[in-house]
């Protein structure tokens, strides 16, 4: 019996181990310098600004293919258009921490992310845990241009995903950040928008759920109060 009591003690010590790795997903870490000079060079080689696709595109609601081949040409040239259109944006508009392919048009499973410190790529990503805690927010999308939906998220997840070289990654019990804007990717590669199911408090008093992005820059304290988090921009 005791043997049994020790064996199981030293399993939960060993899960609660696992489960407290957790990984810090802004570390500059994951940035590859390949990747930020292969980006560069593709830039330069293609000048004109890559077209988000706009509620109503057809490739925001298509299923998305997994990766099977990293090192296909298709596919690395789809993803540096990826991470040019995401960094373009973020020029432009000062804002913007992650695309999802079918975001320009690729109907697969990739997602990339600057997350203040560089691109990185989440390749076939998929969440393996998330938390029963929640969170409320206004949330965007590139896709949808000045509108906001009030959404419900999972306060922290877990993902694994394949990276730029083609290892397996795990990103365990993310904060709240990085938990939310994977949750809204995630979604996108699902055929998902975030206008599908905004979230409805039981006691709204006829509060809206989507609103213009005009109307909460005139009254963001009031729109503020109505949710419990409020994403912080990286750039
Ligand atoms: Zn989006």
């Amino acid at each position: 019996m005791l043997k049994l009591h020790r064996c199981l003690f030293s399993l939960r010590s060993i899960h609660q181990l696992y489960r407290s790795k957790s990984t810090n997903a802004y570390s500059s870490e994951w940035i590859l310098p390949a990747l930020q000079q292969d980006l560069e060079k593709f830039s330069s080689l293609n000048p004109l600004p890559i077209s988000i696709c706009l509620i109503g595109d057809p490739h925001l609601r298509r299923s998305n293919e997994l990766v099977l081949n990293l090192k296909d040409d298709f596919v690395q040239a789809a993803k540096l258009r990826l991470h040019l259109a995401l960094a373009n944006f973020r020029r432009k508009n000062g804002f913007g921490r992650g695309i999802s392919a079918c975001q320009i048009g690729i109907n697969l499973s990739m997602i990339a992310l600057n997350l203040g410190y560089g691109p990185l790529t989440l390749i076939n990503p998929k969440i393996t845990w998330s938390s029963s805690d929640t969170i409320t927010m206004w949330d965007d999308c590139m896709s949808i241009p000045r509108i906001l939906v009030k959404k419900q998220r999972a306060k922290s997840i877990s993902i694994e995903y394949t990276d730029d070289n083609g290892n397996e990654q795990k990103w365990n019990e993310l904060d709240v950040s990085v938990s939310e804007l994977l949750q809204h990717e995630m979604d996108h590669l699902n055929g998902i928008l975030n206008i599908d199911k905004p979230f409805k408090d039981d006691n709204a008093n006829g509060k809206e759920s989507i609103i213009s992005m005009d109307q909460y820059e005139k009254d963001k304290n009031y729109f503020d109060q109505q949710v419990d988090y409020t994403i912080v921009p990286t750039v």
